[in-house]
C-alpha cells in the first residue's frame, strides 16, 4: 500500500492541472497501462463545474453533509462545489501542485496528504471518493486496511460516498458471455502510469470495483454498502457505512 507523497517532478497530472489553470490550457495527459492501450484524459474535465458533472457526482455533492473530506481531490472542482453549496470541506491530495492549484483556486482548507497516513487523524461526517474514487485503494487485498483507516476517519452517523465501474464489459462477448479468466487476478486491477510533457510519474494500482464485490467486502469489515445511483456506462454511486 502506498502511503508516500509526490513530488513535483514525479506529478504529472498535477502539472498539467497547474498549467491549464494559469495558461486556460494543457498538453496532453498522457495514460499507460499494462493492460490497456494508451489513453489520454481531457485536462479541462479535471475543471468541470457543477452542471457539467455526471449525475452521479451531483447526486454525492448533495448527498454529502457536515464535515466533508474530499479524497483525491485534484483540481479541486468537488471542494468548490461544495463551498458554493455553503458545506464545510477539507480537500486532500498527495499532487504537491494540484494542492497549489486548489489555494490559488479558493479552496479554503486544503493539505497534501495521503488518506493512509496513520498521522493522519482528523474526523469526517462525510468522506468523498469520486472519479472512480475506488482507485485509490489500489487492489482488492488493500480493502481491509482501506475500512480500518475508514473507522478511524469517520464520525459516528457518517459515510463514504464512493463511485466506480464494473469493467466487465471489456471482458464481454457478443454473445453476451463473458471471458473473465477467474484463475487470474481480479479484472478491475490495473495498472497506470500518468505522463506530462517531460514529466513521467510513477506506475500505480488502480482499483475498479463491481458493487457485489465492494458490498462483500464492506461485510466482512463492518460495513454495509448501499447502491444509491446507477450511471450511463457500468458505473455506480456507493454510500459505506459502519455497521459495527
Ligand atoms: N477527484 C478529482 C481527481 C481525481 S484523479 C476529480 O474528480 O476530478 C485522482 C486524484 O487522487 C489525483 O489527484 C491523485 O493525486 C490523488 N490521489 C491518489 N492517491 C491518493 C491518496 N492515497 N491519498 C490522497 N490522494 C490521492
Amino acid at each position: 500500500m502506498n502511503r508516500s507523497l509526490l513530488s513535483k517532478d514525479k506529478d504529472p497530472m498535477g502539472k498539467a492541472i497547474a498549467d491549464f489553470y494559469s495558461n486556460g490550457r494543457a498538453d496532453l495527459l498522457r495514460v499507460f497501462s499494462s493492460q490497456f492501450e494508451e489513453d489520454e484524459i481531457p485536462v479541462k474535465q479535471l475543471f468541470r463545474t457543477i452542471s457539467q458533472m455526471p449525475g452521479i457526482e451531483q447526486k454525492s455533492l448533495q448527498m454529502a453533509k457536515g464535515r466533508i473530506l474530499d479524497v483525491g481531490a485534484g483540481s479541486g472542482c468537488h471542494s468548490l462545489a461544495l463551498q458554493d453549496m455553503g458545506k464545510e470541506v477539507l480537500a486532500i491530495d498527495i499532487s504537491p501542485l494540484s494542492v497549489e492549484t486548489m489555494q490559488s483556486r479558493g479552496v479554503h482548507q486544503v493539505r497534501q496528504i495521503n488518506l493512509f497516513d496513520e498521522s493522519f487523524c482528523d474526523t469526517f461526517d462525510t468522506i468523498l471518493m469520486l472519479m472512480n474514487g475506488s482507485g485509490i485503494v489500489g487492489r482488492l487485498e488493500n480493502l481491509p486496511m482501506f475500512f480500518r483507516c475508514m473507522k478511524r476517519l469517520l464520525r459516528p452517523g457518517g459515510s463514504i460516498l464512493m463511485d466506480s465501474s464494473d469493467l466487465r464489459y471489456i471482458f464481454e462477448e457478443e454473445d453476451g458471455s463473458f471471458s473473465i479468466d477467474l484463475a487470474a487476478k481480479y479484472y478491475g486491477e490495473v495498472d497506470f502510469q500518468m505522463q506530462y510533457k517531460k514529466i513521467k510519474g510513477e506506475p500505480f494500482d488502480w482499483l475498479y470495483i463491481d458493487f457485489q464485490t465492494l458490498s462483500f467486502y464492506a461485510a466482512e469489515n463492518g460495513f454495509h454498502a448501499e447502491l444509491i445511483m446507477e450511471g450511463e456506462h457500468y458505473d455506480y454511486l456507493a454510500q459505506l457505512t459502519i455497521i459495527n
